[in-house]
């Protein structure tokens, strides 16, 4: 399995396949090709569908710049077309074509190309295991729990790295939580962060202190992304703000230092990292559920590391938090990362909580383990109609058309 490092990216939103990706085949074809004088993108599938929601052609005119790119969103897919954000980058020197190249942007901000995944951080496995139970083995032979198994397998560096992390995360949620108005687009959402936690001194019962507290971080990560601010992918931009907004909450009420944050960080990102690895994080390929899902599981799992469950409880979190976003679509209104996608995150980011509740209450009773529901969840979101992959052909995006 690759480094954990590879979950984590900070970038602008508002989309980890739509934005980051194109912008990363767009830097490396154009070094690859420093001679082109203009070049043309030919968008397919999802990212044709989306793209102009998501920004693709704002991201890719902004990448090639200051050289012209021609933004064609494709109405037919190529016939050999293996996933379902597809792109062609071509260059011209002259007005003759003299290079072509085929990309997939596979979700996280990850791309393919000629069927090679981009070395975005590293290419090699840094862990031995491909599974959570190959993990839970290593740990229990060698007496270390999973942050001692991290360290191992990734070295001390990586606490550094996941403080620089941790360090955007915060940053997102501050700036989220001071910004007012008007996302950007046709739908004119407005910013709804700074007005939940403001409420929070006047709420009356404390019960929902938890609740408000938590969503008001979620829609500041969120609509940081929606507005294309700078976030951290976890384990895309759409799902960025669930687990921010966890560890984030649980900082303050369980007093946890940054050393401890960014060690929930590390468990939390084992689980993303077998979710890209086993599964999918692409909406694209297998709706919300590989976004959003795997954002709770990933929380949940990190909830579990700052609660210090044993690893069984931890992979307990992480299952039941994925368990019940089985099936979960993506239809995104618009095209735009906005609705449903911010209040999902909410949504998200208090059940990780509940889900780390379930498995300590439970402990010890389950019958699906994380990989199990893992491959549910893959199996699940290749079986799911096209309309539900990020097209915004149908659900929500499709009712609220006909609404218009
Ligand atoms: S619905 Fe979910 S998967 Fe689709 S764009 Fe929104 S957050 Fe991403």
């Amino acid at each position: 399995m690759r480094s954990i490092r590879d979950i984590y990216k900070i970038g602008k939103g508002p989309s980890s396949s739509h934005t980051m990706g194109p912008a990363f085949c767009a830097e490396q074809f154009q070094e690859e090709h420093p001679e082109a004088d203009s070049f043309r993108a030919i968008l397919y599938g999802s990212l044709s569908k989306t793209g102009k929601g998501h920004g693709t052609d704002r991201v890719l005119v902004d990448t090639f710049a200051p050289k012209a790119v021609e933004v064609v969103f494709s109405d037919t897919d190529p016939a050999n077309m293996k996933h379902p954000n597809t792109l062609d980058l071509v260059a011209f020197k002259d007005g003759n074509e003299i290079a072509r190249q085929r990309y997939e942007s596979i979700g996280g901000g990850d791309i393919v190309v000629e069927g090679r995944r981009r070395k975005v951080v590293e290419d090699d496995d840094v862990y031995m295991e491909n599974s959570f139970a190959e993990i839970k083995q290593f740990c229990t032979f060698r007496y270390v729990d999973l942050v001692q198994y991290i360290e191992l397998s990734e070295g001390k560096e990586i606490w550094d790295f996941l403080k620089t992390v941790w360090e955007a995360m915060q940053n997102e949620i501050h700036e989220g939580l001071s910004r007012e108005g008007m996302l950007p687009g046709p739908l004119h959402v407005h910013r709804k962060a700074k007005f939940l936690h403001e409420q929070v001194p006047q709420n009356k019962h404390a019960e929902l202190v938890e609740s408000q507290l938590v969503c008001s971080y979620a829609y500041a990560c969120s609509e940081q992304n929606a507005d294309n601010g700078i976030i951290v992918t976890a384990p895309t931009c759409g799902s960025c703000g669930v687990l921010p907004a966890v560890l984030y909450y649980l900082k303050d009420k369980r007093k946890l230092t940054d050393d401890q944050i960014v060690r929930c960080l590390g468990v939390a990102g084992l689980f993303g990292e077998l979710a890209k690895r086993n599964a999918s994080v692409s909406g694209a390929e297998c709706g919300c559920q590989a976004e959003v899902g795997v954002a709770c599981s990933m929380a949940a799992a990190a909830a579990g590391q700052a609660f210090g469950y044993t690893i069984d409880q931890i992979e307990y979190a992480a299952e039941v938090a994925l368990e019940h976003h089985l099936g979960l679509t993506c239809d995104p209104i618009c095209g735009l990362v906005q609705i449903p996608c911010i209040e999902r995150n909410a949504v998200a980011a208090m059940r990780a909580l509940n889900a780390a509740n379930i498995a300590f209450f439970l402990t010890g009773t389950r019958n699906i383990s994380y990989d199990m529901v893992l491959k549910s969840m893959y199996y699940t979101g290749l079986d799911m109609n096209q309309r539900y992959r990020e097209t915004s052909e149908g659900g929500l995006a499709k009712a609220y058309s006909r609404k218009g």
